[in-house]
């Protein structure tokens, strides 16, 4: 079905190793969301219940669609990811509805992982004084809760969410039986960095003297998105300049640009 904030990848390409700088997130994801997928019958020997849906929180552009993607590449899954917050903007008064077709589509497609991304637009506490609207996003809510206590945690379809505000979600979500595992997925350390820097520019023809390391050092806040764009602006410089591979300046002056726009954002914001 093609409806938009709706995406289907009958099969995802990324693997674990795309990933940089996430192996703590990668293992707890290959045990909460593949190992009851692919060994349902471990958790029933062993007599525990594995967990029913996954949340990762963190900055955006920190990885958490790849990883929700490697885990439907590993498992043979579907992926199929829904935008909580366009869903709300979009289809007024069918969020619901909308929520059910999913469900249904992923049974249909097992095994399936769906992703929930900005799951607080539809999730956020309950504040006081309602309009119409927030009752609307409410019962999209109440459809996704009902749908999640309504499922089997050894089936084929596994859940993930994903939010940048952790500090603004309902507590009925994470209850257990439905988000009760919380992975967080911050911005990469120096080292995580460089591994993201590497896995970008692997394809890409470098002059001897770029540094990654360098531009790891020197890229402070940056995100796995962040860095992708560096790696991206730094060979547009190259072909601006004619060159048929990239140097250190093209990495420096890429550095500079990317940064530079994320300052001006964040000064925007606060
Ligand atoms: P959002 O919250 O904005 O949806 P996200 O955390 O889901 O962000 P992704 O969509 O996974 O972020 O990342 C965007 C792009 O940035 C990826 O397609 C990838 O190219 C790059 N990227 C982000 N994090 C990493 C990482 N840890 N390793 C390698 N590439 C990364």
């Amino acid at each position: 079905p093609l409806v938009s904030g709706m995406e289907i990848d009958e099969k995802p390409s990324i693997t674990y190793d795309e990933i940089g700088g996430l192996k703590d997130q990668v293992l707890e994801t290959v045990e909460t969301v593949e190992l009851p997928l692919k060994n349902p019958k471990i958790f029933e020997e062993v007599g525990i219940t594995p967990p029913k849906g996954v949340l990762f929180y963190g900055p955006p552009g920190t990885g958490k669609t790849l990883l929700a993607k490697a885990v439907a590449h590993e498992t043979n899954a579907t992926f199929i990811k829904i935008v909580a917050s366009e869903f709300v903007k979009k289809y007024i008064g069918e969020g619901s509805r909308l929520v059910r077709g999913v469900f249904e589509l992923a049974k249909e497609k097992a095994p399936a992982i769906i992703f929930i991304d900005e799951i607080d637009a539809i999730a956020a506490k309950r504040l006081q004084g309602s309009t119409s609207g927030d009752r609307e996003v409410q019962r999209t809510l109440m459809q996704l809760l009902a749908e999640m206590d309504g499922f089997e945690s050894r089936g084929n379809v596994g859940i993930i969410a994903a939010t940048n505000r952790p500090d603004i979600l309902d507590p009925a979500l994470v209850r257990p039986g439905r988000f009760d595992r919380i992975i967080e997925v911050p911005v990469p350390d120096e080292d995580g960095k460089l591994e993201i820097l590497k896995i970008h520019t692997k394809n890409m023809s470098l002059d001897v003297d770029v540094d990654l390391k360098y531009i790891a050092q020197n890229a402070k806040s940056a995100s796995g998105a962040d860095l992708k764009s560096i790696c991206t602006e730094a060979g547009m410089f190259a072909i601006r300049e004619e060159h048929h591979s990239v140097s250190a300046k093209n990495f420096e002056d890429a550095l500079e640009k990317v940064m530079h726009k994320n300052k001006d954002k964040s000064s925007k914001e606060s």
